[in-house]
């Protein structure tokens, strides 16, 4: 079968073929992919950046956002049909630690984790793919047509949750904690993909949202954010340092700009006893010079959290499900807009190398459904 290969550590990416997988456990199941997404972390890949071969290879099958229908089911396989549209997650964990022995391995202690199509496993940028049970969740039909964007969801799902437990951890005794974000304030700063969809799941939970990027306020990723109720903020009109005085503090900064400067300096931004989740990971190793000690005094002064939050749980991959059922249902058509551009794998390489001003979700097309 065709699948995407890369020599980890170069930029040599080619259309190859392997073997296609087979179920060898009573408990797999055997995916026909339908879609995968293109995230900052594939570019990155290509460019010969983080990423890593299968123990005893020398070349990885990318791709983690995947979308597909199930062809095949193992012998002891419940509750799963062949037919049914799902995904496989990303992680997979070290086998040791306390978290991945709890089925956490977003949480992994040692590092010893593996990630399809990122760190020493194939990833599913081929035609299919199989994998336990377990880390299959189910994708509605009414959602079809936005199933590629359930990883990244998850990951945005994840990070919410993070921040929500955080303050209903140290808040809760005295606040209103049933639902922590209802009439807060929420700065997603880079309203990229997993912006837009962070922005989504914080509007469904109530929070007034505010998004920051650097883009004409007219084109698209602004347009989709005000279609959702949210408010869009240019940074070059708007410094982040200036921005708690011309804009106002905020109660959450969701950062999924990741870009290291930015990341720092988003602490001016949160009001007292804020929480501020990052998701963007920076690229490069580029010193930024930032005013360390106000940040900090800042910070201490005014009790505020800063979080990082990476990859996502099975439970949040259900959640990330739930909050693109519930946000296409109230806001029809939007998440379809993010998608904007799909490509045949056999052509992968406009998607990979020419992300442009205007793409938010790129995605690739093995088996596109009639
Ligand atoms: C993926 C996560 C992964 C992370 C770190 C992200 O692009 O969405 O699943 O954990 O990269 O490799």
């Amino acid at each position: 079968m065709k699948a995407i290969a890369l020599k980890p550590g170069t930029k040599d990416v080619a259309l190859t073929d392997i073997e296609e997988p087979v179920i060898t456990g009573p408990r797999q199941v055997k995916i026909r992919v339908l879609q995968v997404g293109i995230c900052g972390t594939d570019r990155e890949q290509v460019e010969g950046g983080r990423s890593d071969a299968p123990l005893g290879k020398d070349r990885l099958v990318i791709g983690h956002e995947m979308f597909g229908v199930v062809v095949e089911t193992g012998k002891e396989v419940e509750g799963i049909r062949v037919g049914e549209h799902g995904l496989f997650s990303v992680r997979r964990g070290c086998g040791r630690c306390e978290a991945c022995m709890h089925e956490r391995s977003d949480m992994c202690f040692t590092g010893d984790y593996t990630e399809r199509g990122i760190k020493a496993a194939d990833g599913f940028q081929s035609e299919y793919v199989v994998d336990e049970q377990k880390y299959f969740i189910p994708v509605p039909e009414e959602i079809m047509s936005i199933g590629v964007l359930g990883e990244p969801m998850s990951v945005a799902a994840k990070a919410i949750d993070e921040a929500v437990k955080i303050q209903s951890a140290r808040l809760g005794e005295f606040t209103n904690t049933d639902n922590w974000l209802q009439g807060k304030t929420a700065l997603v700063a880079g309203i990229g993909a997993i912006g837009l969809l962070a922005a989504i799941a914080l509007r469904l939970k109530g929070a007034e949202v505010i998004g920051l990027d650097v883009v004409e306020e007219n084109t698209l990723r602004p347009q989709l954010l005000k279609a959702i109720g949210g408010r869009y903020v240019d940074g070059r009109n708007v410094p982040v340092m200036d921005f708690d005085d011309k804009v106002g503090e905020v109660d959450l900064v969701f950062e999924a700009a990741g870009v290291a400067e930015l990341q720092v300096n988003l602490i001016d931004v949160l009001a007292v006893n804020a929480v501020y989740v990052a998701t963007g990971i920076p690229s490069g190793n580029r010193p930024a010079t930032v005013a360390a000690s106000d940040l900090m005094k800042q910070l201490v002064l005014k009790n505020q959290l800063v979080v990082g939050s990476v990859n996502a749980s099975i439970e949040h991959f259900r959640m990330g499900i739930g909050y693109l059922r519930e946000g296409n249902n109230k806001w029809p058509g939007v998440l379809q807009q993010l998608i904007t551009r799909r490509v045949a794998y056999q052509n992968f390489g406009e998607s990979i190398h020419n992300h442009g001003a205007g793409d938010i979700k790129v995605v690739v097309e093995w088996a596109p459904e009639k």
